[in-house]
């Protein structure tokens, strides 16, 4: 086997639409200072989430019917590519319109399309994933929080960790042990969690190093959920979750993290006297984006055709955390700033920093990087 990157062609409307999504963000982040530009898809702000609903930029990709905008994979990708580029604040909508809407829309009782779709393009729900446990993390398919049958739903009983977003989530998607399998990675199924309405939940928040709490521990302690809670075939959530990983690895926002930053960067640097070899760094740097770029739009082509990417949206994953991890350092090397997250700093510095002691996580969030680099291996066949 090998990895498939062939170019897509733009549909007809993409460039136009780069241009109306690039006046809305112009318009929509005048006020939204550097601070909180510089953790992009991370930053959460409902208002802004609303907003674009309104624009009908959420849900691009959705069928017109349940409130979508019925266009495509490539053109959704051109929002995508314009929000991080901009550092917009799209935490609050953006697992809901990356992976739990399509999952639903894929896997969903014709019921809960119409219950929930619409509300997610609008802007007004934000979702949380919970696949990791204390003791499975890469080793997903040990997890032991279990959802039992009762005569008129479900019991679970369990915790999850690391769930961003789940303090200020009204649902989960949660992968919970349901049955027994000769494999590990049978016996699973997926679940709709109402996490505002189901009793026996509590979240606890954790802290990260830069002081911020957007992650938690979400514990089940008998806490019952409506028999339609299951989402899709019971104690098949394994292919379910795997199809979810694809759409969750391979997107713009896993080269694009550091964007906002390194854009401040090219403001700071064209203030001062570069030399040469910052033009050159700069180069390099742009050169990879490219790269990058364009292995990602075609695995939006390849989702658009119905695909499922394992594969490529891996590399896409690997490749591009390693290059956004290396942004604050080479950004450190080009201009002589370094970081400070004192309230007196310059912005930059202060993003800076930020950037600094949040990059070691992005090639753990999402899959780290050696479970990704065996993935790669065995998707092409190299193991
Ligand atoms: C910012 C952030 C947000 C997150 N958000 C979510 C979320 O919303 N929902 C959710 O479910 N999870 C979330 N996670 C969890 C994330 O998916 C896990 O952290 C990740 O899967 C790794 O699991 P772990 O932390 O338990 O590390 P471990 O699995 O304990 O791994 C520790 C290290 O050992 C390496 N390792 C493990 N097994 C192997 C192996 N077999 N071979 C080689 N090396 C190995 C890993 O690559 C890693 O470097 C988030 C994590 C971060 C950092």
């Amino acid at each position: 086997m090998r990895a498939d990157f062939s170019p897509p062609e733009m549909p007809e409307g993409a460039e136009a639409l780069r241009g109306e999504v690039r006046a809305f963000l112009a318009d929509a982040l005048r006020d939204v200072p550097l601070s909180e530009r510089a953790l992009s898809w991370d930053a959460c702000n409902p208002d802004f989430s609303r907003r674009m609903g309104e624009a009908g930029y959420i849900g691009l990709g959705f069928p017109e019917e349940y409130g979508g905008g019925g266009r495509s994979q490539l053109e959704r990708f051109v929002v995508l590519e314009e929000c991080l580029a901009a550092g917009a604040p799209t935490g609050f909508h953006w697992f809901a319109d990356r992976q739990s809407g399509p999952l639903i829309l894929r896997y969903g009782s014709e019921e809960l399309k119409r219950r929930i779709i619409p509300h997610i393009c609008r802007g007004e729900l934000c979702f949380c994933i919970g696949m990791s446990e204390p003791d499975s993390g890469s080793d997903l398919a040990s997890l032991r929080t279990r959802a039992t049958r009762t005569a008129s739903g479900w019991r679970v009983n369990g915790t999850k960790i690391w769930t961003t977003n789940a303090h200020r989530a009204h649902y989960m998607i949660a992968l919970f042990r349901t049955g027994e399998g000769q494999r590990r990675n049978e016996g699973l199924s997926q679940f709709l969690v109402d996490l505002r309405n189901t009793p026996g939940i509590r979240i606890a928040p954790i802290r990260d190093i830069a002081g911020r709490e957007h992650f938690n521990e979400v514990h089940f302690e008998d806490a019952l959920l409506a028999e339609d809670a299951l989402i899709g075939v019971e104690n098949e959530g394994w292919k379910q979750v795997t199809e979810e990983l694809a759409l969750e690895r391979s997107g713009p926002e896993r080269y694009l993290s550091c964007q906002a930053l390194f854009n401040e960067m090219l403001l700071v640097l064209g203030e001062r006297e570069a030399g040469g070899s910052a033009a050159a760094a700069v180069g390099r740097i742009v050169a990879q984006l490219g790269a990058l770029r364009a292995m990602s739009l075609s695995v939006a082509a390849m989702l658009e055709s119905g695909e499922s990417p394992a594969l490529e949206a891996a590399m896409v994953k690997d490749m591009g955390t390693r290059f956004e991890q290396s942004l604050p350092r080479l950004a450190q090397e080009i201009v002589d700033l370094p970081p400070d997250g004192g309230e007196e700093a310059h912005p930059y510095q202060q993003a800076l920093h930020l950037m600094t002691v949040l990059a070691p996580s992005f090639s753990l969030r999402g899959g780290s990087g050696e479970i990704l680099r065996g993935i790669i291996a065995r998707g092409l066949g190299l193991r």
